[in-house]
């Protein structure tokens, strides 16, 4: 067995900073394994010798899956035969998106073929899955196409695929949640370092430079670990292709340049449609808490907008709210028409709801809602906050019934750059929230605050006294 990687534990970076770049264990084994993938073996004829066939080839790359098999299917076929080795995976989310990716190669290999070349193919799919501490999971796929050339099955194509997941909002992440923003710049000037002196000139591609770059292009196969974080490099990329696909752990100490010290789960993609869900007349009873539950179970985010004299005692539905990154807005103290209120009274209806907030969790609410949507420029002045109304009334007090508040809203058609408003005192509406939070997020809604609404719709930060309803 040639092994050509070579340890990093001797050596020390230009950049001064501490040694920890090193191969770890399962690297070298991968490393090996991937190289002997390439040798060719004989044909098959039928479903069992293609089983047979697949069989052999997966066991070549046992160690990449470090939770075990939990099966693998088999779909013999003339000319293509697909084989996928299913690694246990304990989140549903993962398998579902793992799924579809596994039924996007088998097109990609079958759509890349001339319908008039008859000779014997195979897509073997070997899947992993791995959770760190950091609450992410990292799903992997190595794909590779065999082909009959001369007789033989040979390796003709094959890609690691990584991705990973966000274990509290159950989201693929991206490289901004994980990253720092300057990663790619560490990337290239460790790697620039590690390739050209661990490494011969024979062994580096000629081209090697242009792949540890820091651009888009690059450092966009890894995966997270507990001891740091790996990347992959591609056959024929920064090595010549008889090298493999190169598998390279930075160790946690050097990591800690590039990784955040807590992946960021919740991003907003601007491009993306979000929906503002707001909860007024709060904090309520055990509703109030279902509600908070199903955003922390789903990683979501919501508004809700308390109501002052509620506040004594339910201080922790407050704290949790904002723990959980929704915003917390003011809904006066006791629910007046504000527009009839003079100045002390109006005044009062600011200051105590401000201040109870603030004493419950440690924040002043950073938005105002007026009691049944009635207010003025004095009242606007008075309290001093972007003034929030609503897109979509669902009625919820009126019908306090769960499933028409969902209908309600899922019926509205598009709901990008909508704002939702329901109580957070009723069961039916903690009902309706429980299907609808699952919902929005199976139809590609991101689940935004009022205020990263606004600053994603219109560019700028939520202004004290504009009233904002939607944004189209
Ligand atoms: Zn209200």
């Amino acid at each position: 067995m040639k092994q050509n990687y070579k340890s990093l534990e001797n050596n020390s970076f230009k950049t001064n900073r501490a040694l920890f770049i090193a191969f770890v264990a399962a690297a070298i084994v991968t490393y090996v394994i991937w190289t002997m993938s390439q040798t060719t073996t004989d044909t098959y004829n039928d479903e069992e010798e293609f089983i047979k066939y697949a069989d052999g080839q997966f066991e070549m790359s046992q160690s990449f899956q470090m939770t075990g098999v939990e099966r693998t299917e088999y779909e013999y076929g003339e000319p293509i035969s697909y084989a996928v080795d299913y690694a246990s995976c304990d989140y549903d989310n993962v398998a579902a998106f793992r799924d579809i990716q596994i039924e996007n190669m088998k097109t990609s290999y079958s759509e890349s073929i001339d319908p008039e070349d008859d000779q014997q193919k195979a897509l073997l799919l070997k899947t992993g899955v791995t959770s760190t501490e950091m609450d992410a999971v990292n799903l992997m796929i190595f794909e590779r196409r065999t082909a009959e050339v001369e007789e033989d099955m040979t390796t003709v194509y094959k890609n690691m695929h990584t991705y990973q997941f966000s274990t509290k909002t159950g989201d693929q992440l991206v490289p901004e949640q994980i990253f720092k923003p300057d990663y790619k710049e560490h990337c290239s000037e460790y790697f620039y370092d590690y390739f050209s002196e661990n490494y011969d000139k024979d062994q580096l591609s000629k081209a090697w430079k242009t792949y540890i770059k820091p651009n888009e292009d690059n450092f966009n196969e890894f995966i997270i670990t507990d001891a740091g974080i790996s990347f992959f490099f591609d056959e024929g990329t920064v090595l010549e292709k008889s090298e493999g696909i190169v598998y390279v752990g930075i160790a946690k100490a050097l990591a800690d340049d590039i990784l955040r010290k807590k992946i960021i789960h919740r991003y907003i993609d601007p491009n993306k449609p979000m929906v503002a869900l707001t909860y007024d007349d709060g904090p309520g009873l055990v509703s109030e808490d279902r509600i908070l539950n199903c955003l922390d179970s789903y990683g979501a985010v919501a508004t809700f907008f308390y109501q002052g004299t509620f506040i004594s005692g339910r201080e922790d539905k407050i704290a949790r709210a904002k723990e959980l990154g929704c915003e917390l807005g003011n809904h006066t103290w006791s629910h007046p028409v504000l527009t009839s209120l003079n100045d002390a009274e109006l005044n009062a209806q600011v200051v105590n709801t401000n201040e109870a907030i603030k004493a419950a969790c440690g924040k002043y609410p950073t938005v105002f809602r007026p009691s049944y949507g009635e207010s003025n420029d004095k009242v606007h002045a008075a309290f001093g906050l972007p003034v929030i109304l609503w897109t979509v009334d669902t009625l919820d007090w009126e019908s306090r019934d769960g499933k028409k508040i969902f209908d309600h809203v899922t019926s509205q058609g598009n709901l990008d750059g909508k704002i939702i408003l329901m109580h957070s005192i009723h069961d039916a509406t903690a009902d309706a929230t429980e299907k609808m939070i699952p919902w929005l997020k199976a139809q590609g809604y991101q689940l935004v605050t009022v205020s990263e609404l606004i600053k994603y719709k219109t560019g700028a930060d939520p202004v004290p006294g504009k009233v904002y309803r939607t944004f189209e």
